[in-house]
């Protein structure tokens, strides 16, 4: 499938799976304006090896998540860049695992900003370009917590909750439109973030690493396996095609039968 020609932003794209899509978009023949936060000369090294190794425009935007107005300037910042944004990935987002009556008040403020807030305003900053042109393609990764729950996410899952509610409104909105707007809804996969927790969880329970991931990471997911970046990948890239062009407002599943449950 081809995306040449288009131009994409993708949120939180220094890591795991964010890093993965936008590689999968520039493959696919997308300019990408990269996201998220870490090493300067890192970042760097990856924003030319896309140009160097696919043929596209890159670009990168240190805009914060969490601040409304750096996510409105990151929108421009593409405009100016590339002429159009017409594929946003809704991708950075963070986690904190606590008791309800634990939970930090910061962390449930900033998840809210991170995960579901800056949709909101990265979507609302897109959306005049995309229906000026009359064609645009959302993707917001959600999660499996997104649909279901699990006990000490409570910010997490409401959040992705939340995300799955604005997918379906941005959608209908734009139903008439070459525009669609969906939400991937992974199960596990490991990156830094997930990593994460495989130590935080071996710690509280006294668990090994190997014992936490078989018995309490994996142990909702049927597959037994971590989903792969590469597939969610595949998938975005699919979802930004032609081919996709019906599937709208709606969560995809990628958890290896989780939510089949
Ligand atoms: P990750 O920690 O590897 O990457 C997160 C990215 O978001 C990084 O690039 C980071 O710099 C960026 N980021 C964090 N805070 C930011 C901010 N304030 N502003 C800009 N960028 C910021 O995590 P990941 O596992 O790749 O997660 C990516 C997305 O996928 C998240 O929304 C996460 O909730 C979702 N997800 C992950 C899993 C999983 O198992 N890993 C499962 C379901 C959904």
């Amino acid at each position: 499938m081809s995306l040449k020609g288009k131009a994409a932003i993708v949120t939180g794209s220094t890591s795991g799976i964010g890093q993965g899509i936008a590689e999968a978009l520039a493959a696919a023949g997308a300019d990408i304006m990269l996201n998220g936060f870490g090493d300067a000369a890192a970042i760097e090294a990856q924003r030319s090896a896309l140009e160097r190794d696919h043929g596209v425009k890159a670009a990168y935007s240190a805009a914060d998540m969490s601040k409304p107005d750096q996510i409105k300037a990151m929108v421009a910042d593409a405009e100016k860049a590339f002429g159009k944004v017409d594929i946003l990935v809704n991708n950075a987002g963070i986690q904190t695992v606590a008791a309800i009556e634990e939970f930090p008040d910061d962390r449930w403020e900033l998840i809210q900003a991170i995960n579901l807030s800056s949709n909101f305003y990265a979507i609302k900053a897109a959306m005049p370009g995309m229906k000026a042109r009359n064609w645009g393609r959302i993707v917001n990764i959600a999660s499996a917590h997104g649909l279901v729950a699990s006990p000490y996410k409570v910010a997490y899952v409401a959040a992705k909750h939340g995300v799955v509610g604005l997918t379906k409104v941005v959608a209908l909105e734009t139903a008439e439109m070459n525009i669609t707007c969906n939400a991937i809804c992974p199960g596990f996969v490991k990156t830094p973030l997930v990593e994460g927790q495989i130590g935080d969880q071996a710690k509280a329970n006294n668990m090994s690493e190997e014992q936490v991931v078989k018995d309490v990471i994996l142990a909702s997911q049927p597959s037994k396996r971590f989903v792969g970046i590469d597939e969610l990948g595949a998938l975005t890239v699919f979802l930004c095609g032609e081919q996709a062009s019906s599937i709208t407002g709606t969560s995809l599943s990628v958890d290896g039968g989780w939510t089949a449950r």
